[in-house]
């Protein structure tokens, strides 16, 4: 049966950052993915923004969906604005009622970024109230409430992240790295400025491509050994112990269980 999976980031980069994996994972399965940004990005640049800026990131977005075949969606909410309002909840009920995942994928409530908590927020203010009929009624409520998972961080209060699933994408790696490189405006321009490395970008394509690619493939081998018994626990001690670049996720509470029955459902890989 095929499965559908929504990712809701705060930003045009957060889904296939965070779990791009995952998605193509989905995606090579035959089943359904959506990303979307429940922002337009607009303020995400230190020389353009606005209007620009938001057109240039659907475009960015939109070739990182085309590297698996998944749509990518950009809210038009601005960016560092997202605010966990009444008609955003609508906004994420709606979204949630019309693409009728069985997994959605998202940020945890505790994180560095407004935006990113704020998404965490609507989305759990949208867990429940999806199957309400009189809630957003124009939008046919849903029977059953999906699974809810986070994505990982390194913010330790509350608590620490705690994978429920850990996932090997090691077969898809190079499809991460090759969905990240599409946000040209962030990955080479704004977030090296922003860490004070914009001169340690490549000028070449090949080149930078590489430089990226490196980065990345070291943040999931550091997730794998990160989650390291999670992986074991999944795939058992051989390859759990020898996997070298991870995914995981947490189980939101708000969500439906994401027990054995349906880890083994959602994480068919
Ligand atoms: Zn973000």
């Amino acid at each position: 049966m095929s499965l559908r999976l929504l990712i809701i980031g705060a930003h045009p980069d957060d889904a296939d950052y965070a779990a791009g994996g995952i998605a193509a994972l989905y995606r090579a399965a035959g089943h359904g993915v959506h990303m979307v940004s429940m922002t337009n990005g607009d303020a995400g640049h230190h020389e353009i923004r606005g209007a620009d800026l938001a057109r240039r990131r659907q475009a960015e977005a939109t070739g990182a969906g085309k590297v698996i075949g998944a749509d990518y969606q950009l809210l038009d909410n601005h960016d560092g604005e997202l605010e966990p309002t009444l008609a955003n909840r609508r906004q994420v009920i709606h979204l949630i009622r019309t693409f009728r995942p069985d997994l959605v994928l998202t940020h945890r409530p505790n994180d560095y970024h407004p935006d990113h908590r704020y998404t965490s927020q609507l989305v759990q203010d949208a867990a429940y109230m999806v199957t309400v009929p009189p809630i957003v009624p124009e939008t046919p409520h849903l029977s059953a409430n999906p699974v809810i998972a986070y994505v990982p961080d390194e913010f330790c209060k509350p608590y620490p992240f705690q994978p429920t699933v850990a996932v090997d994408v090691g077969p898809v790696v190079d499809k991460i790295a090759a969905m990240l490189d599409c946000h040209t405006s962030q990955f080479y321009e704004w977030l090296p400025y922003n860490t004070g490395i914009l001169h340690e970008v490549p000028k070449a394509t090949g080149e930078r491509q590489a430089w990226l690619a490196k980065q990345v493939k070291a943040r999931l081998r550091k997730q794998a050994e990160r989650f390291r018994d999670a992986l074991v626990a999944r795939y058992g001690q051989g390859k759990g112990g020898t996997v070298e670049f991870a995914e995981a996720f947490e189980a939101c509470e708000y969500g439906a269980p994401l027990d054995d029955a349906a880890q083994r459902r959602l994480f068919p890989f």
